[in-house]
């Protein structure tokens, strides 16, 4: 990449405010964010971090989390999932981490772990995002597709994959919505929180990620209504071509 700038040469506050584009670098240097891995869609959100620069790591034990600023709940099967963070201890570090400030990420069954009321079927969860949630609410593994949806995040639309994809049918007033489709939420913001219902790891626009990284970094208040403009990825390919079908026939054999 040619604009790469040398980290060093701006390490005080004000240099790095002084220019955008270093401190978007910067932030990604000191970044660190762990990916639960004990179940599902994890390797995909590290393959897109990966292609962001950001610094990640795969958690399946607390011990994992050490030196984490943000963690990644991936797509997969909540209940598998909800059942190892039991038996390792992770839904208490993730309780502990989330009141410590640190920002959390939920796609799909993440989303599911992190919501107040858990239905279709009734599940416990971490209860940190004041939502409620219908899981599998579009029936089973038919109910997998591709919508391109608005959002608040960037002025082109966004290719959306949903995967047996719960719906959210009740936000608290500190939920702000950043998309919908089909009328219901489908990425909301709760304070330090980001909870998505379709899978933006399986597309190649960093878009969400990118709002994420910089909202875990502090750059983006919860008020701003600010895109991330300039951020997203502008090519498709690797959800529209060739990669596309094969990352969806996986995940489906991993939310059986
Ligand atoms: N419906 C699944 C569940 O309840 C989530 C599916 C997904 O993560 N793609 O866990």
């Amino acid at each position: 990449m040619a604009s790469v700038i040398s980290f060093t040469e701006f390490n005080t506050e004000s240099a790095e405010k002084s220019h955008r584009g270093h401190r978007e670098i910067h932030e990604k240097e000191r970044m660190k964010v762990g990916i639960l891995a004990v179940q599902g869609d994890f390797e995909a959100h590290g393959a897109t971090l990966s292609r962001m620069g950001v610094d990640h790591v795969f958690v399946r034990t607390p011990s994992d989390m050490d030196g984490v600023d943000a963690m990644i709940l991936p797509g997969g099967e909540s209940t598998t999932q909800w059942k190892f963070l039991v038996e390792e201890g992770l839904d208490k570090a993730l309780l502990a981490h989330a009141a410590r400030g640190g920002a959390t990420f939920g796609t799909c069954a993440g989303a599911i772990l992190l919501a107040r009321e858990v239905s279709k079927p009734e599940q416990p969860s971490l209860g940190l995002a004041d939502i409620s949630v219908i899981r599998n609410a579009y029936g089973r593994q038919l109910a997998s597709e591709v919508r391109h949806e608005a959002t608040k995040l960037s002025p082109a639309l966004m290719e959306m994959v949903f995967i047996r994809a719960p719906i959210i049918n009740r936000t608290g007033p500190s939920v702000k919505i950043l998309a919908r489709s089909q009328g219901n939420p489908v990425l909301m913001r709760q304070a330090q929180m980001l909870i998505a219902t379709f899978h933006p790891e399986l597309t190649s626009d960093t878009t969400v990620h990118n709002y994420f990284v910089r909202m875990a970094g502090g750059e983006i208040s919860v008020s701003e209504e600010d895109p991330v403009l300039g951020l997203a990825s502008s090519g498709k390919e690797l959800w529209s071509s060739e990669h596309g079908d094969e990352y969806i026939q996986r995940l489906r054999e991993k939310t059986e």
